[in-house]
């Protein structure tokens, strides 16, 4: 059976070498489309430049933008593993904006941290991005290893630092690679200029990456998208974020607390009715009576409920100019669920360099913060720790996003409140 491709992300400070190690990547697994690599020499030479692989970034943009691929921000590349998938190239306008809303998704990450220079604030900016998201498969490389000689008392420094960084975020990076991306060093070839390193190559580490598990085993949670009367039946349609569901199965849904019982499945790609259906499945179900259910509501087991809550704790990556206040309220979106939220307390905003924290009154652009948020309506969640599914939202103020957020601390509504 072919692997099923993974999707990656290249993080890491500007100017670190991202580019390079992705122009690098597809070269080195013979990914890149024949004519490239001249291409790329003679921008290299234009400007007059020694060939520059980060350049093929660009010579792959000039292909899009005369419509030759539709797809703007993917790129792809094969090993003898799997296909791969980078998505969201470095640089680009949305890379922030699509970390924080998960549109990104990851299987795993790349964190690109130069040997001279070390961990910058962009560095531990993007790593809390990682955690934030959700995204454990984290291999660090240290690049530009040729100019500092492939010495291994310096890489053993930048280890150490990003390690005790990303270790206090609960990041434990798979390995950190020593690599020259330039020079194409421990990417797809091993080096013999640093006989101290043991590890694996960064395609060796790749290979070892697994594609994100979606978890059958956890509690049901099934977020409603809509309702379809294309009959006199009701379909409930979703797609089901964690655990699993059957036929026979009693739902309740969130936060109203009706119950029913499962009649139907309808799989998306399921020409017949299913039995059961699974984590990351879209379906539709019907069920044996008439309950109120509308987009927003989570349907689960009667044993593991989400909770319902008019206040909790998050942490909270900010996107925008304009602050974040006390007092000033946005739309919270979780999973499919949308709420009024007001910001009741900015218990704490984070530096993203030592991760220390002080309180405040405003967030802004690119900080970090816990922050304290109320709504009127009861909303159904869960801790991200638990079911990052359904502990993870963004904030929209008009008609974008604002910010992106982890839920870490939930209270809970006595069920008779609502
Ligand atoms: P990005 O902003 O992270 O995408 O960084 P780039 O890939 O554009 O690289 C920034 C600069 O660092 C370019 O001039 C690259 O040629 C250079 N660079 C990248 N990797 C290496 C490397 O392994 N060794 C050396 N010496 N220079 C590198």
């Amino acid at each position: 059976m072919p692997h099923s491709q993974l999707r990656i992300v290249i993080v890491g400070h500007v100017d670190h070498g991202k580019s390079t190690l992705i122009g690098r990547l597809l070269n080195d697994t013979g990914s890149l489309p024949d004519g490239k690599v001249e291409q790329v020499r003679e921008m290299s030479r234009k400007r007059g430049m020694p060939f520059e692989w980060a350049f093929v970034m660009d010579a792959l943009q000039a292909e899009r933008d005369q419509g030759i691929t539709i797809d703007t921000t993917q790129i792809h590349f094969k090993t003898a593993q799997r296909p791969y998938v980078i998505i969201d190239a470095p640089g680009h306008a949305e890379f922030l904006k699509n970390m924080v809303t998960g549109a990104s998704q990851a299987d795993a990450a790349l964190l690109v941290i130069d040997a001279g220079e070390g961990a910058l604030e962009q560095s531990r900016r993007h790593a809390f991005l990682l955690h934030l998201l959700g995204v454990r498969q984290v291999a660090v490389v240290v690049n530009k290893m040729d100019r500092v000689d492939f010495d291994e008392a310096r890489y053993e420094a930048v280890a150490k630092e990003i390690r005790d960084y990303l270790g206090e975020l609960g990041l434990y990076p798979k390995a950190v690679i020593p690599i020259s991306a330039r020079g194409g060093e421990n990417i797809v070839t091993r080096t013999d200029k640093a006989r101290w390193y043991l590890g694996p190559t960064v395609i060796e580490q790749l290979d070892a990456f697994r594609p994100q598990q979606t978890s059958p085993d956890q509690p049901l949670r099934f977020p409603l998208q809509d309702v379809y009367k294309p009959d006199d039946r009701r379909i409930l349609v979703g797609r089901i974020e964690s655990g699993r569901l059957r036929v026979g199965d009693v739902l309740r849904f969130a936060p109203t607390g009706a119950d029913a019982r499962v009649v139907g499945i309808e799989a998306w790609n399921h020409p017949q009715p299913v039995l059961s259906a699974h984590a990351g499945q879209s379906i539709g179900i019907t069920l044996d009576k008439r309950i109120f259910a509308e987009r927003g509501h989570i349907a689960h087991h009667l044993d593991a409920a989400p909770r319902i809550a008019h206040r909790m704790a998050v942490r909270l990556f900010w996107l925008v100019s304009e602050p974040l206040v006390v007092g000033k309220t946005y739309t919270l979106k979780i999973a499919t669920a949308e709420h009024r939220v007001t910001v009741e307390q900015v218990t704490a905003v984070i530096d993203v360099e030592d991760l220390t924290s002080t309180p405040g009154k405003a967030v802004h652009r690119n900080e970090v913060a816990e922050v304290v948020l109320r709504s009127r309506t009861p909303i159904a969640v869960d801790l991200a720790a638990d079911l990052p599914r359904t502990g993870r939202g963004v904030l929209i103020d008009g008609n974008d996003v604002v910010g992106g957020f982890l839920v870490v601390q939930i209270e809970e509504t006595a069920t008779a409140n609502i």
